[in-house]
């Protein structure tokens, strides 16, 4: 297949982009690099040793969604571009409806006019709102911010569009928590800013970029007081989407939602100490109170996916850490300018 992978320079994305040319697709990229580096490109086409088309313009455009659509031949789309921060969604919620719905909006409208019928989703365990632990897909989805809100709210606008056009075939595939890299350690997690997220920030203290890790909390329902985490290496999630792919190639379902997690429960302090064990030293950190809005337990029911797709993550937490380790001790800016 040709895919249009969007947001393909992203952390996800990117990996995606790899595990696509790796089982024989096309792949071309959409990508407004508003959290992603042009040089991410280069290192994507030293890795799979092909070009890669990369058209950079921000998908809410509708004119240049079209004319993409209308001049390449796309058989299916992987749809990853959106904003992401929760905090960030709280303080500027009309952005991140406007971003998100926006984009899928003239997606799928450009789909439907290219008869282009295969859409794999970039969902959330968000959706599932507080009661994140062992979560099957058929649990209720509700949200506690705005960025959750707008995977709730995209994925019943394709629920809406697989009933109405039930040629379509979408996957809704909600991540648990990635963390890893390429084990060359040329691809990567960069976050532009201070990392919101626990593996970003664990690696950027271990490099010398921030002072200690601020653990929120250790007073939770978990075996050791911290929020407990199913995280998932970016590999295996990219995989998951292959699968879905393929399964979209083949299922009657117009669509089919699936968790891509481990199954498997990682507390902070756990996390912390395989990471250390990566690098070889202890690593400063201090508890601090709880952050607003989190869960403290969160991890994925993954049956659906192992029965339906035939995947399953393989990856340990041990090499989650390595991987993570060898990009940011290589790259202690992340991507060059
Ligand atoms: N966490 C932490 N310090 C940080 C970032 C995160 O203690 O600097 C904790 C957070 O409270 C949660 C876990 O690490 O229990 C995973 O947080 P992350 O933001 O990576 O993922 P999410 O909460 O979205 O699942």
């Amino acid at each position: 297949m040709r895919v249009l992978v969007s947001g393909g320079a992203g952390y996800i994305g990117s990996h995606t982009v790899l595990a696509l040319v790796a089982a024989g697709h096309d792949v071309v990229v959409v990508d407004d690099f508003s959290n992603a580096k042009p040089t991410v490109v280069g290192r994507l086409e030293a890795l799979t040793g092909r070009h890669i088309p990369v058209h950079a313009f921000d998908l809410t455009d509708i004119d240049k969604t079209e004319h993409l659509f209308a001049t390449d031949t796309i058989d299916a789309v992987i749809h990853f571009a959106g904003y992401k921060a929760v905090g960030e969604s709280v303080q500027k919620p009309l952005d991140y409806y406007q971003n998100n719905l926006g984009s899928t909006f003239s997606l799928v409208r450009a789909m439907q006019r290219h008869d282009v019928d295969k859409l794999v989703f970039s969902s959330s365990a968000t959706v599932y709102g507080t009661d994140q632990a062992g979560a099957t897909e058929d649990r209720p989805t509700f949200a506690t911010n705005p960025y959750g809100w707008t995977k709730v709210m995209q994925e019943q606008i394709l629920r809406d569009i697989a009933v109405a056009d039930p040629d379509m075939r979408i996957a809704l595939l909600r991540y648990f928590n990635p963390v890893g890299a390429h084990p060359s350690g040329t691809i990567g997690e960069d976050p532009s800013d201070v990392p919101n997220n626990l593996m970003p920030y664990i690696a950027q203290v271990a490099v010398g970029r921030r002072e200690k890790l601020q653990v929120f909390g250790d007073d939770y329902d978990t075996p050791d007081g911290t929020g407990v985490r199913d995280y998932i290496h970016v590999e295996d999630l990219a995989a998951g989407h292959v699968a879905a792919l393929e399964k979209l190639a083949v299922t009657d379902e117009p669509i089919s939602t699936w968790n891509l997690g481990s199954g498997r429960g990682t507390s902070v302090l756990e996390l912390l100490r395989a990471f250390e064990k990566a690098v070889g030293r202890e690593l400063p950190y201090e508890v601090v109170g709880r952050r607003a809005g989190d869960v403290a337990t969160s991890y994925a029911d993954p049956s659906k996916a192992n029965a339906e797709l035939g995947w399953s993550t393989q990856k340990t937490v041990e090499e989650m850490c390595a991987d993570t380790w060898r990009w940011q001790s290589q790259n202690p800016d992340g991507y060059p300018d």
